[in-house]
């Protein structure tokens, strides 16, 4: 079953701008998918529409198989099945705690003050932010910032949750923590979107890539299927990872008989490398 779909959305900013055009996207239930794609390309404008914040000009966006409806009710509802979390920490978070920032939306769900309690120690613990509830936001780092905004958006206990960028801006530590807890937040069962341009974290956790490029859905599949089209990626300005960029290297320049598809993470080149060494 696709728990989130949009179809053929086109969205044209008021000032005339059209960022996004006949974008068809898909996510099947407990998938972890990465939109991946270059600045400006319409990623954050397509996050928007999963949630209702901005309406399609045309097209529709379909929550487990409902068609989203943009009045109270309906927006209420979408926000309760869909948490996004944006890519600066500082639009999410304004408590003066980091405890009341992450009871926020449970108390506007109207939970119980014992309930909205239980689910802010979850989440804190959850991402690892126990120990922080007193503390203002803003004295803390950009990582554990992205963490508490990441556990205000889980204690409303959505069924999906969308990230905008969450390792942008990070150090590798913080980075490789983030997309940690994504995965082990996707194993427990939840539908994962995340929009990034970091495509050597990207073949390590997602099961489906989409590809943005000025608007448009450009290519979907698995990593593989995606970062074997070389040129589709470069020319929508991105590259290849690092690790596939050298196996092309080293085919290309030393003949060295690494074809495609190339490995795409350190584990894959591992075993590439050691079974090419075996049988030489
Ligand atoms: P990405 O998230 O991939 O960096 P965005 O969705 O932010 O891309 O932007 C897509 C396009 O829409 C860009 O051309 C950007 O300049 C434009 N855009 C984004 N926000 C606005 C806005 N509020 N008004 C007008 N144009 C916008």
């Amino acid at each position: 079953m696709n728990i989130i779909e949009a179809k053929a959305i086109h969205y044209k900013y008021p000032d005339g701008t059209e960022a996004l055009q006949n974008v068809n996207f898909k996510v099947k239930k407990g998938k972890m998918i990465a939109l991946l794609g270059p600045n400006g390309a319409g990623k954050s404008t397509l996050f928007l529409h999963f949630n209702g914040i901005l309406k399609p000009s045309s097209g529709e966006v379909i929550v487990n198989e409902e068609s989203l409806n943009y009045n109270k009710e309906g927006l209420m509802k979408v926000r309760q099945k869909v948490g996004i979390v944006f890519q600066n920490p500082d639009d999410q978070l304004f408590a003066p705690t980091v405890s009341e920032d992450v009871a926020f939306g449970p108390l506007n769900m109207g939970l119980s003050q014992n309930e909205v309690e239980n689910r802010v120690h979850d989440a804190l613990k959850k991402v690892g932010m126990d120990g922080f509830e007193d503390k203002p936001p803003h004295h803390l780092s950009g990582g554990q910032k992205k963490r508490v905004a990441i556990a205000g958006i889980l204690a409303m206990k959505p069924e999906i949750m969308v990230l905008d960028e969450p390792t942008s801006g990070l150090d590798p530590k913080g980075a490789s923590q983030i997309i940690k807890l994504l995965y082990q937040l996707n194993k427990e069962g939840m539908t994962i979107i995340v929009s990034t341009h970091d495509v050597d974290l990207v073949p390590l956790y997602a099961d489906q890539i989409y590809i943005i490029s000025k608007g448009e859905i450009i290519k979907k599949g698995t990593s593989h299927e995606v970062f074997e089209d070389v040129e589709t990626i470069r020319s929508s300005n991105l590259r290849l990872p690092r690790i596939a960029h050298l196996m092309e290297i080293l085919k290309k320049e030393n003949n060295l008989p690494f074809s495609q598809p190339y490995p795409l993470t350190i584990g894959e080149a591992r075993t590439r490398l050691i079974d090419y060494l075996e049988k030489r």
